[in-house]
Formats: C-alpha cells, sequence, structure tokens
C-alpha cells in the first residue's frame, strides 16, 4: 500500500480508520489465475523451466488461462505433459470457491465466493460478485476487500470491523467465476434460460470495482488485476469499460489513471464539507476541493471520457433543490456524468431512501444543467419500487440489490 494510513489519520484530527486485521496467506498450491507475465515467468522458473524457454512457455499459459478460461492444466493440451505434471504438483488454476448462486428474473446473477482467512482456524471470508446483463452489454460489480476500512455512515460494508484486502488473483478471478457460470468462454454456451446479451459478443463487456470495499486502499492488487483484465490478448475489457469508484483517496486518484488508466468514478454525496465530513468521514483528510482538484487533473479526461460522480439519494439529508443546484456548479468545468444512487436502507440504518418525486426534481436540475439523469430508465424505476422497502430483506438481498443499482447506474 502506497500510503501511510496512521501517519495521514494523525494529521487528519476525527478521521478514524480501521486497519486491515487479517493478511492473505498462499496455500501450499497457489493458483495462477490473476498472474501477470512476469510472474507467471517467475512461477515457471520456480518449477525449473529454462529461461530461455520461459517466454513462449508464459505466451502458453496466458493464451490458456485468459483466453480460454480452462480449470485444469490437463486441458492446457498444447503444454507437454511432463511441464503440466509439474505445474500441477505446485500450483493450482483454482478461482475464488464459489458458496452460493442467486439468479434474479431479470437475469442479475449473484454470487457469494468464500476466501480464506489469515490461517485455517480462522472462519473464511464472504464477498459478493453480481452480474447485470442488459442489451448488447454485461456488467460486473467486483469487490476490492472484504470489509472496507473506511466508515461511510451511509454503508453497510462500512460496518463491518473485519478487512481483508483482495488479492490480484482474488479479483481477476471473481471475473474468472462469473465467466465460468455464464459460459462465457470460447466453445462454451450460457446456461439454459440464463439472460446475457445477445449481439453476439461477450457476456462480461463491462466491470465496475463497486463491490465491497474502497479500491484506492488496496491499489496495487486492483492495479494488477486489471491490467491483466485489460491486456487484449486476454480477457481484454478494454479500460474504457472498466471503472473504478472511490470515496475519495486523493493521492491515489492520478496513479489510478497513470498506472491503470482506467474510467474514474468518485462518491461524493454531498456539496458540502460539513455534510461530507459526517457521510464519508475521509473527507476530513481529503476535503471536496481537494478531490475536485484531483478529478479536474484526472490522466486522460476529456468530454469523451469523463468522470462519474456518484451521488446516493438521502432523504432530508442531501436531497434539496439547493444541493442539486450547487452540485451542478461545484462541478462546473470539469468533465463529469452524474449518478444518483437511490439510497438501498439496511438493517439499523439511521438514513432513509428520498422520495421518488423528490429524485426526480433533483434529477431534473441535473438534467437541465447538461447531464444525463441515469435514474430515469425503466429499469432503474424497478428496482427503485424496492427502494425503502427493503428493509424487512435478508441482509444478503439487500447486498444484491446495492450493487446491482449501483451498477447499473454506472452503465446508463
Ligand atoms: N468504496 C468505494 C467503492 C464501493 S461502494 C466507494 O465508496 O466509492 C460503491 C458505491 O455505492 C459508492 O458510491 C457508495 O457510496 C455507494 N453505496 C454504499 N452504500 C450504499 C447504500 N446503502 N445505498 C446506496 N449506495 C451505497
Ligand atoms: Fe467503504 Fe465505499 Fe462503503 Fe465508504 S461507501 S465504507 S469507502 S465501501
Amino acid at each position: 500500500m502506497s500510503i501511510n494510513l496512521e501517519a495521514e489519520a494523525a494529521v487528519a484530527p476525527g478521521f478514524v480508520e480501521k486497519a486491515p486485521l487479517e493478511r492473505y496467506v498462499d496455500p501450499d498450491r497457489p493458483s495462477l489465475v490473476g498472474r501477470s507475465r512476469a510472474e507467471l515467468a517467475a512461477a515457471l522458473g520456480e518449477i525449473g523451466v529454462p529461461p530461455a524457454q520461459r517466454k513462449m512457455r508464459v505466451q502458453q499459459l496466458w493464451h490458456w488461462l485468459y483466453v480460454r478460461g480452462v480449470t485444469s492444466f490437463d486441458a492446457m493440451t498444447s503444454v507437454s505433459k511432463e511441464l503440466r505434471a509439474e505445474l500441477e504438483n505446485r500450483f493450482t488454476v483454482a478461482r475464488p470457491e464459489m458458496v452460493a448462486e442467486q439468479v434474479s428474473v431479470d437475469g442479475t446473477r449473484k454470487w457469494l465466493l468464500r476466501l480464506p482467512g489469515e490461517n485455517p482456524s480462522v472462519r473464511p471470508h464472504e464477498v459478493e460478485c453480481v452480474y447485470i446483463p442488459e442489451t448488447g452489454r454485461g456488467t460486473l460489480c467486483v469487490s476490492s476487500q472484504v470489509g472496507c476500512t473506511l466508515n461511510c455512515t451511509f454503508c453497510h460494508t462500512g460496518t463491518q470491523r473485519l478487512v481483508r484486502n483482495l488479492t490480484a488473483g482474488e479479483i481477476v478471478g471473481q471475473i474468472m467465476v462469473a465467466r465460468d457460470r455464464l459460459g462465457d468462454w470460447p466453445g462454451e454456451r450460457p446456461p439454459d434460460g440464463a439472460i446475457v446479451p445477445t449481439d453476439g459478443g461477450r457476456f462480461v463487456t463491462n466491470i465496475v470495482m463497486m463491490g465491497m470495499g474502497e479500491p484506492l486502499y488496496n491499489f496495487e492488487a486492483v492495479r494488477d488485476a486489471l491490467l491483466v483484465v485489460a491486456d487484449n490478448e486476454g480477457i481484454a475489457i478494454s479500460r474504457r469499460k472498466i471503472t473504478v469508484s472511490t470515496s475519495g483517496v486523493v493521492p491515489n486518484i492520478k496513479r489510478t489513471g497513470d498506472e491503470i488508466g482506467v474510467m474514474l468514478a468518485v462518491s461524493l454525496h454531498a456539496v458540502r464539507d460539513d455534510l461530507r465530513d459526517e457521510l464519508v468521514p475521509l473527507n476530513r483528510k481529503y476535503p471536496i476541493e481537494m478531490l475536485l482538484e484531483a478529478c479536474r487533473n484526472y490522466p486522460g479526461l476529456t468530454n469523451a471520457k469523463r468522470v462519474t460522480f456518484e451521488y446516493v439519494m438521502l432523504k432530508g439529508v442531501n436531497d434539496s433543490l439547493a444541493d442539486a443546484k450547487a452540485l451542478v456548479r461545484l462541478l462546473a468545468g470539469i468533465p463529469a456524468k452524474i449518478n444518483l444512487i437511490p439510497f438501498n436502507p439496511w438493517p439499523g440504518t439511521r438514513y432513509e431512501c428520498s422520495d421518488w418525486e423528490t429524485i426526480e426534481k433533483f434529477s431534473e436540475v441535473v438534467f437541465n444543467a447538461g447531464y444525463s439523469a441515469p435514474v430515469r430508465t425503466p429499469r432503474g424505476r424497478d428496482i427503485l419500487a424496492a427502494c425503502g422497502q427493503l428493509k424487512s430483506a435478508t441482509e444478503k438481498l439487500s447486498a444484491r440489490e446495492r450493487m446491482t443499482l449501483r451498477a447499473m447506474a454506472m452503465t446508463d
């Protein structure tokens, strides 16, 4: 991690951050999933493949892993039997273990994935990954951490105590699991009745880092994972179709543009520092002006490549017309998109979702200022209808709905 959390927290009074409590420990036979070419070369070196052969072998492994999506070394038919056996001895091509799959009538799928704890006696962790099919596109909402070190007051993930950074392999692994389950590899077919894009292209076309966790507090793993995902000889999802969402980790915003080159989304949620300090406590360290400055300077920003500002609609808190007007004033001059996200309540939260009419009025101001108003899609409405009615729903369902909503807002 590039930021010294403790040192920085000390200079921002009132800003308290949980430290990651657990580390990832490699199992006896680690998985090659998620590894870069250099890491695959190192793995081959470990099992004695001579340097002169490594480049060619890396190319083969890369192809079988990320173009073909094989789930065993045995399937790598262009690799010699002996080498396959040696690889098998030392490594796996395992993805995170899937413990549950839920499919909604509209085709949305949620996978619950189990990730190992630091040692076998510790309970394993679980993260979710959600797939949202639409015409001509399929968006996958991916997690970057178990829990989150930050404590945004309206966010359920923020209430979780336990935090572990996901490895690059576990991040790429979520995409691999999704493609396994959807039959989204060459020569495979989707399961019967599955709703997937029917334009002849791939089923997972877009990635949003909007599941659990703050991706920019797990920067290196997120970067390494996304570089594998975006590599155009492999999984090949272009950088334009990958979005990283941050609550505002300013020092890593520029790095995201420079080192990953993906689309940026910023969780703004308030137009005044006093309110944002409360909703997104990280604001005490990186206040609005500093955050917007980083957005203005986001590498590669153009009118065709805008920053998305996320704004969660909280009844009576940040949803007045004055807030809407202040929002468009604040963003003037920044190539921006605005996504209004209906708040998704969870058991014990003190917030409520804004009324539908309030959201409409708010979005009208945003729309009249020249921004599209993405909450107005028929499907968004569908899910909005559930807003405020989820209190009695199970936590898991509500997590799915929440991710669906966010990811949909992103891709409209
Ligand atoms: N940590 C990152 C990415 C994960 S959260 C971030 O904060 O941006 C993805 C988005 O969902 C953020 O905009 C977040 O503010 C929003 N969000 C969190 N909890 C929510 C809830 N209960 N209802 C609606 N949106 C929520
Ligand atoms: Fe973490 Fe994002 Fe939730 Fe804030 S909104 S607690 S940064 S996951």
